[in-house]
């Protein structure tokens, strides 16, 4: 088990579109291991993508569970090559990211996602989600893009906030 390294901008590796995961082979077994293991040691984290890590796989983890605020959810979720289906009604919500630790910004979602993707088991699973959660899937799932919040905002002037240092 290991703690990985976030990667933060400008760090052109957060730009390329991963790859997805042909076989869950014991490498990408331990790799989950370890980004399980790093999304848990960020205090009220509630997701992060294998990119971020410096993995160029189409894996994110997502547990939004562990929100300060509560929020309706599936509790941890790691899943591979997911890919949303469906989506419906249109939001727009402060969000934050490892990848950028001094900003926060106004990002436009949908509100209800269907998705499909892989667990780490090799099952399929169908999901419906909506609010909180499937912004959380939405943005992992951007950065596999190789998109980060900040490429989502309408304006860099009034959607980016600088964040307050918590000491
Ligand atoms: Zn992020």
């Amino acid at each position: 088990m290991a703690i990985l390294n976030v990667l933060t901008i400008p760090d052109p590796r957060l730009k390329l579109v991963s790859q997805p995961v042909t076989n869950i082979d014991a490498a990408v077994d331990q790799f989950i291991r370890d980004f399980v293991e790093t999304l848990q040691s960020f205090r009220g984290c509630v997701g992060l993508a294998a990119p971020q890590v410096d993995n160029p796989l189409r894996i994110v983890a997502i547990d939004v569970s562990v929100s300060r605020k509560p929020h309706p959810n599936h509790g941890l979720m790691v899943m591979i090559n997911p890919e949303i289906v469906a989506s419906d009604g249109s939001e727009l919500m402060r969000e934050g990211c490892l990848s950028i630790p001094d900003f926060t910004g106004n990002v436009r979602r949908s509100v209800q996602i269907a998705l499909r993707y892989t667990d780490p088991t090799g099952k399929e699973y169908n999901l419906e989600t909506e609010g909180f959660e499937a912004r959380a899937i939405q943005h992992e799932i951007d950065h596999l893009n190789g998109l980060l919040f900040l490429d989502r905002v309408s304006s860099l002037k009034d959607d980016v906030f600088r964040r307050k240092n918590y000491l």
